[in-house]
This record gives structure tokens, C-alpha cells and sequence, in this order.
């Protein structure tokens, strides 16, 4: 594999890290003091801006409104767009939306493709995904209590979901639901089906309090209900039973957003830590960069971060030759990696500049709140590190059954 930056990869890195230095870097401020909901008509105005920059939703299509980044090439944006809280949704690459969008492109019909991912993609809607519940372990996917059964054209949806992430505002929930309880092979038991949000029996319960924040509209995680809610048949993402194969290939590419993702934060929080190193005196004439101890947090943190945006890289790269399921070992392996690299060096930034680290005069607090879910959703680190080691140990010969 050949890791040169293409010169298109150079210079959408660069348009792109113009674009963050002179548009969003001096948003964060506000946006740590107001929060996201209060900061809107000014989030959409620098929306307005990127859309100009020819990298609105890179990583969809043309033919549907992207910029049509190949995963390996959009992943170094990813990358850019994580320097900043807000980044990716700045330039419509968000999650929850993202996902969403590479499940309608890869299984939507026609008409789903038209009535939601357009304008989706056009930035006019938001959605959410819906598979978490308080009362089943979301690390066992295939465990769900919420249902949908069929009467006449319609499903009939009863289930309560949390964690959806930006579900506050969003147009049309992704939910998960079981639609065949006695099938044989528990993967084949649930399906994905659209729910457009002001459907009656489709209820936001609200905002979940996280780590001292319940946010507001996309930067929030909610709890939602399923009472009765009816929807058309053809609101059926894919085929009957498919679902947990169709969240399966959306966490391939998805990964690759994320971790290149908290790679930018990582960066970000880098740059943070050797900035302050240099100009911090703990004595006149001794800046925090002498002594050896911040010396190794910065050497430790660069090699961590350098192996950890390879391995991405060699990830992505796969996905694009072999798709997610050949790679689904690489693709473990880098959210482990990459979620603890960037808790470690985003510690190391916020010890190196003491209680600066602890304001909210850079986004390090914020990230230190905000990602420490990195290391639980898709898939805790646990959940990686099980697969991982089963699928090894079967090629020394362990059963699967004694896994
Ligand atoms: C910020 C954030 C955003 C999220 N957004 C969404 C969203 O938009 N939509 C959605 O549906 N869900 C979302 N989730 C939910 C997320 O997918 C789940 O939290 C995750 O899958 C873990 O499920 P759980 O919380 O039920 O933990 P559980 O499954 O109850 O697991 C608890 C802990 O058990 C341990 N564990 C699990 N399996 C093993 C094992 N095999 N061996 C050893 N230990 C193990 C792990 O440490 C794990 O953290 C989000 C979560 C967070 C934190």
C-alpha cells in the first residue's frame, strides 16, 4: 500500500484546514459558552460557506449531491474536519446523518432515496438511528425488544430506544426492530424500517443528560418511544430481516469516519500541548518543554498518533478492495486503537496545560466530555477486543462453541 498523499488529498487538506482556521476555530469559543442549539444561525451561515467549497457530504456520490471522496481519500478529510468540534457537521459529514446516508444510497428505494437522502444530503432535514434500549445489552445487537409486526400495509412499531443520537429535531428515524422473533438464525431476526418522526406513536421522551449536558438538536442523544406507530410497508429499509447485516456494512466505512475523526483531535489536541510547551514558564527562562516528562507525553503521543492514522489508512484501504466484511478484523482492531489513542492524548494535552486544560478556552474539555463514549459505541472496546481474540484463537483450533 502506498501512504502518499495524492495531490487532490493535499489540497482538499489544505482548502480545508484554511476553511477551519478562518471560519469554525473562531466559532468554538461561543459554541463552548452558548452550546450548540444557541449557536445555530451561525453554524448555518458557515454551512452556507462550505457548501461553497465543493466538499459538502464528500463522502456521498455526485449523483446524489456529494462530493464523491473515495473512503481512502475522504478519510484525510475526516481527518481535517475533526480538528473542531463542529467540523463535520459543518460540512454535512455528520453522524448519525452519515451512516444513515450510506444505508439509503446502498438499500433505498428509489422512492426513499428521494423523499429522505435528498435532502438529507442537501442539508435541509436531519435523522437518527434507533437501535439502543435501556433494557437490552446494546453490545448483543441481536437482542432486541422493540417489534414491528405487520397489519395489512403497514408495521406497527412498539419499542423504547435511547442514545439516538440527534434524534432531537431529526425528520425520520432508522429503527431497528425485530419482524421475525422465530427466525431460526438470530441475525435474521430484525429489520431496519423507516419512521418519519411526527408519525402518531412515535414519541421524543427528550434529551438524555450526558456526562452534564443534554445538549440540544444535533449535539444531543435522545430517548425515544415506540407506541403503536404505523408506517407504510414500504418503509422497509433493504430486505425483511436484513437489518443486522445492513448496520453491520454501515460500521465499516463508519468506523473509518470516526476514527479519522478523533485522529483530527487528536492532532488538534497535539498541537495544543506543543504550543503550550513552548511558551509556558515554570520558571523565568524555563518553559514546560524542558523537563523530560512533557518531552515524552509529546515523542509518546506523536508515535501513538502516527501508528494509529496508518492503521486507519490500511483499514479504509481494504474496506475499498475487499468491502467491510473482508476487513472486518482491521476494522475492529482501529476503533480500539484509535479510541484510546485519543483518550490518552487528549489526557496528555489537558495535564500539559494544567488548568488551562480544565477551561473552556480550547476545546479539550469538551472533547474530554464528549469522547469519552468513543471507547462505547460502536461496539466498547471489549466487544472489539472478544472478536478479535475469538477469531484468532479458531485458527488455533478453538470451537466455536467453546468461544
Ligand atoms: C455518545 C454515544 C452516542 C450513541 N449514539 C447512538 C445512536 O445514535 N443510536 C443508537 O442506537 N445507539 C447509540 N449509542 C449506544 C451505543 O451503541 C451503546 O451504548 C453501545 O453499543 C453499548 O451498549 P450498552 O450501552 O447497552 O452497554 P452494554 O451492552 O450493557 O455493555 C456495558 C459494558 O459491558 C462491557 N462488555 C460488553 N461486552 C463485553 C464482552 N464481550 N466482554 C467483556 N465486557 C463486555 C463493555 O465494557 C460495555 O461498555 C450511543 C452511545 C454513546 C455513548
Amino acid at each position: 500500500m502506498d501512504f502518499t498523499e495524492s495531490p487532490r488529498v493535499q489540497s482538499l487538506r489544505t482548502l480545508v484546514r484554511e476553511f477551519m482556521q478562518r471560519e469554525v476555530y473562531p466559532l468554538e469559543p461561543a459554541l463552548a459558552r452558548e452550546g450548540f442549539a444557541a449557536l445555530l444561525p451561525r453554524l448555518s451561515r458557515v454551512r452556507e460557506l462550505a457548501r461553497g467549497t465543493g466538499l459538502w457530504a464528500a463522502f456521498v456520490p455526485e449523483r446524489y449531491g456529494g462530493a464523491g471522496l473515495p473512503l481512502t481519500e475522504y478519510a484525510h478529510l475526516s481527518e481535517e474536519l475533526g480538528r473542531s468540534p463542529v467540523g463535520h457537521y459543518l460540512f454535512n459529514c455528520q453522524a448519525p446523518d452519515a451512516g444513515n446516508m450510506e444505508i439509503l444510497i446502498q438499500h433505498g428505494t428509489e422512492e426513499q432515496q428521494e423523499r429522505w437522502l435528498r435532502p438529507l444530503v442537501r442539508g435541509e432535514i436531519r435523522s437518527c438511528f434507533t437501535m439502543t434500549e435501556p433494557e437490552h445489552a446494546g453490545s448483543n445487537p441481536v437482542w432486541l425488544g422493540t417489534t414491528a409486526r405487520r397489519d395489512g400495509g403497514e408495521w406497527v412499531i412498539h419499542g423504547h430506544k435511547w442514545f439516538a443520537s440527534g434524534a432531537d429535531g431529526a425528520a425520520f428515524a432508522i429503527c431497528m426492530a425485530v419482524t421475525d422473533p422465530d427466525a431460526g438464525d438470530a441475525h435474521q431476526r430484525a429489520s431496519m424500517i423507516i419512521v418519519p418522526t411526527d408519525t402518531p406513536g412515535f414519541e421524543r421522551i427528550g434529551n438524555l443528560s450526558v456526562m452534564g449536558s443534554r445538549g440540544g438538536g444535533w449535539a444531543s442523544h435522545g430517548e425515544v418511544s415506540y407506541q403503536g406507530a404505523r408506517v407504510p410497508l414500504a418503509n422497509l429499509l433493504g430486505a425483511e430481516g436484513m437489518g443486522f447485516v445492513i448496520a453491520q456494512e454501515r460500521l465499516g466505512p463508519g468506523r473509518i469516519h470516526h476514527c479519522m475523526r478523533w485522529i483530527g483531535i487528536c492532532e488538534r489536541a497535539f498541537d495544543l500541548m506543543c504550543r503550550h510547551a513552548v511558551v509556558r514558564e515554570l520558571a523565568p527562562g524555563k518553559p514546560l518543554g524542558t523537563r523530560q516528562m512533557v518531552q515524552q507525553w509529546i515523542a509518546e503521543s506523536r508515535a501513538e498518533i502516527h501508528a494509529a492514522r496508518l492503521m486507519v489508512l490500511h483499514a479504509a484501504w481494504r474496506i475499498e478492495r475487499e468491502g467491510s466484511y473482508a476487513a472486518r478484523e482491521e476494522i475492529s482492531l482501529i476503533k480500539l486503537t484509535a479510541a484510546r489513542t485519543l483518550q490518552r492524548v487528549l489526557d496528555r494535552a489537558i495535564q500539559a496545560l494544567g488548568g488551562l486544560g480544565m477551561t473552556d478556552d480550547t476545546p479539550l474539555a469538551f472533547w474530554w466530555a464528549h469522547e469519552r463514549g468513543a471507547r462505547i459505541y460502536d461496539g466498547a472496546d471489549e466487544v472489539h477486543i472478544d472478536a478479535v481474540a475469538r477469531r484468532i484463537l479458531r485458527g488455533y483450533g478453538m470451537k466455536k462453541a467453546q468461544g
